[in-house]
């Protein structure tokens, strides 16, 4: 099907999948019960007073995010800078401007120094920034405590991009859940899709309420169609809310198989001092491990080691380029060292689908034994 190529994240039917798509005769219907459903999955899971909010993508509920937040035009938003481009995008949708903080070493993600550092800055400059974008990338949960500590400490709101970290746990608690408001992707690369989609979710169910609000076209109660706000088309649809019952069966066990994947680089790298292998810092953290991926000593050898896998047909990529890196953002203030910059240019994610076989894992391992013989 994929000329025997080994993707670095693909999507995984678990045949759950079916029974809920076409559970009722109007399956097709924009208003199905597997939205509904959907979100009280998600709300089950994820804990007790969580309200969620189907969406057509997570880009979307970060877009959303900001827009309940209040966040307009000339506001400054601080966001992790090593990132996917979608946790930033939505700041400039809302005409407001980024602010990117650096990474630190144990998760790779938000540096909690850098980013006090760019909070006291931006308020000496007089804008005090209206809301702060953290990341758990490729699953790691961010340092959570430090981070919502200074957020707490100016009274800015945190939204938690959680989009890679469905299933991952910080100190027990539920990733997803712990930002101000917090977000999810189910695009068809994530732990589990709905082929494409996301949520918001809150502990404030008229949180929740306004984002369906926005996300319907901010239709307002009329007989006729009545508008005094600009509103989106941002639901997600019961066909794919109905995917996304069916992968919520499966969800424990497609974290378990991402967890082998990451077992499986971890104990092969565990005698090889060139390479570090992203890791939980302490047991405080509990990753989903979306992607595993490693640092090596030099750009070179992360080069080599690329070239090799892609040799064999197999999928690597190098780690997130910093947004302050990128052309669209070369003009946004920037706080920290060169953290997120060296890891961007030594770092590597390889291969993690829930669906790797056997074989395809001892193809793997045969490019690295080579490669590090
Ligand atoms: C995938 C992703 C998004 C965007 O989600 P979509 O559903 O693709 O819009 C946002 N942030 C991060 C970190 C992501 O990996």
């Amino acid at each position: 099907m994929h000329n025997n190529r080994i993707h670095l994240s693909q999507s995984h039917l678990s045949g759950k999948e079916e029974k809920y798509i076409f559970q009722s005769p109007n399956w097709i219907d924009v208003k199905g019960e597997n939205i509904a459903g959907f979100e009280a999955d998600l709300e089950q899971y994820l804990k007790a007073d969580s309200y969620v909010a189907a969406l057509s993508s997570g880009t979307a509920a970060l877009h959303l995010a900001l827009v309940v937040l209040g966040v307009q035009k000339d506001d400054e938003v601080i966001c992790q800078s090593m990132t996917f481009s979608a946790s930033a995008n939505p700041i400039v949708y809302l005409g407001a401007s980024p602010v990117f903080v650096d990474s630190e070493l144990d998760t790779w993600n938000m540096c909690p120094i850098a980013l006090e550092e760019a909070i006291v800055d931006r308020i000496s400059k007089g804008k005090k920034p209206k809301a702060i974008i953290a990341v758990h990338l490729y699953g790691m949960p961010y340092k959570h405590d430090e981070i919502s500590t200074i957020a707490q400490k100016y009274a800015i709101p945190l939204v938690e991009d959680s989009a890679e970290a469905l299933g991952s746990t910080y100190k027990n608690q539920k990733c997803g859940t712990l930002g101000d408001i917090s977000i999810l992707s189910f695009n068809g690369n994530k732990v589990i899709t709905t082929s494409g989609g996301g949520a918001l979710v809150t502990s404030d169910v008229k949180i929740k309420e306004r984002a369906i609000f926005l996300a319907t076209q901010a239709r307002e109660t009329a007989p006729h169609y009545q508008h005094s706000q600009i509103g989106y088309n941002y639901r997600m649809n019961n066909i794919c809310a109905g995917i996304g019952r069916g992968q919520m069966e499966v969800l424990t066990e497609y974290v378990g198989l991402r967890r082998d994947m990451h077992q499986l680089y971890f104990d092969f790298f565990q005698n090889i001092d060139q390479v570090k292998v992203l890791h939980e810092p302490t047991n405080d953290y509990f990753s989903n491990h979306w992607l595993s991926a490693i640092l090596l000593d030099s750009y070179k050898k992360r080069e080599a080691l690329r070239l090799a896998f892609e040799a064999e047909n197999i999928e690597t990529r190098p780690l997130w380029k910093p947004m302050h890196l990128q052309p669209i953002f070369s003009d946004a203030p920037y706080y920290g060292q060169q953290v997120a910059e060296n890891l961007f240019n030594n770092g590597l994610c390889l291969p993690s689908s829930s669906n790797t076989t056997a074989l395809e894992k001892e193809k793997i391992l045969e490019v690295m034994r080579k490669f590090f013989a």
